[in-house]
């Protein structure tokens, strides 16, 4: 089983950036997410570089987050799309002729603008993969004018809203394969858009299907961790994808931090191939002790390579980086 954490925070500082992945590799985690904002490149290029620099010197793979782009995926910061801004006749507008604030994904100089950004990102920094967080699901019937061409039958403009999600998604991950076979994508859902795995995994080029199993965010019963998980996991599996599980260790407090290791316990249940989690998320009542207890959760996981599938090559072993201990804090 694969660790991956959530890098949400600045590059700004390399030493706290250096003694923050020391401490998230010495998990045992193999992976960070970290989100990017679409205006933020341009003017954090250094400290982007040399932060992603920073995770693959210890032996973290990067997988970039497209934090809101075109207001369609969820991300750290709740800014909003400067494409959607400054594209306004890209919004998806409804049946009342009302428009809403996200792109509508059929718009094709929407679709060419993202899969550009995607791709430079992926040519220029040091990443393994791309992630879609929570991407909006076809909850709003668009009947824009690129809609309507595209599905002249009015009728039938719902299914088509949900099959051209399914269409794009397809054409996005195949750029992403497209710059590099070997780079991983990623989709991670909200449990609401879970109907939408049927779809999702008959898509060649996805790699991993995650869930956010925010149960308390969500005021779900807590029994409802392992009911998601299972229903991703067996999905996942039967169409040999990766199934990632994410622990909610943020907005907690007392009395909900003492569940996390519940939670835990009920992800692992589920077998998926990776968990995942946040380093030092917010507005934890005591930020400390979350972070503390989930280290304490991370180390039981058991290590990559009891798991490694043999389909590689006769290079049987993968090198794992070597963990100085003496950088655990
Ligand atoms: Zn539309």
């Amino acid at each position: 089983m694969d660790t991956t954490v959530a890098y949400f925070h600045p590059f700004f500082h390399p030493e706290t950036v250096k003694r923050d992945f020391e401490q998230i590799r010495s998990v045992g985690a193999s992976n960070i997410v970290y989100a990017i904002q679409e205006q933020e490149e341009q003017r954090l290029s250094r400290d982007l570089e040399r932060g992603l620099r920073q995770a693959a010197d210890v032996g973290l793979k990067v997988h970039l987050s497209l934090g809101r782009y075109g207001n369609l995926f969820a991300g750290p910061v709740l800014m909003p799309s400067w494409y959607t801004f400054h594209h306004p006749e890209s919004r998806v507008q409804d049946r009342h002729g009302r428009y809403h604030s996200m792109s509508c994904y059929n718009h094709e100089s929407f679709r060419s603008w993202l899969f550009a950004e995607i791709e430079h990102h992926l040519t220029t920094y040091p990443v393994h993969g791309i992630v879609l967080d929570e991407p909006r699901g076809p909850d709003v019937t668009c009947f824009c004018s690129v809609c309507r061409a595209l599905c002249p039958d009015v009728m039938d403009l719902e299914h088509f809203r949900r099959r051209s999600l399914i269409e794009f998604l397809g054409e996005l991950f195949a750029c992403i394969k497209r710059v590099n076979s070997s780079l991983k994508t990623t989709i991670v859902l909200l449990p609401q858009d879970l109907d939408l795995l049927d779809e999702l995994i008959t898509i060649p080029h996805l790699d991993t299907i995650g869930c956010h199993l925010f149960w308390q965010l969500l005021h779900e019963d807590i029994s409802m961790v392992e009911k998601w998980g299972h229903r991703v996991v067996q999905a996942a599996r039967q169409y040999e994808k990766r199934s990632q599980l994410w622990l909610q260790n943020y907005n907690l407090d007392q009395g909900t931090e003492e569940l996390l290791e519940d939670s835990f316990i009920q992800i692992q249940a589920a077998d998926p191939d990776e968990i995942a989690c946040y380093y030092y998320w917010r507005n934890n009542v005591d930020p400390e002790r979350v972070w503390q207890e989930t280290r304490n959760l991370l180390r039981r996981v058991p290590r990559r390579q009891l798991h490694w599938r043999t389909t590689a090559s006769h290079i049987a072993i993968p090198q794992m980086p070597k963990l100085d201990p003496a950088s655990e804090i």
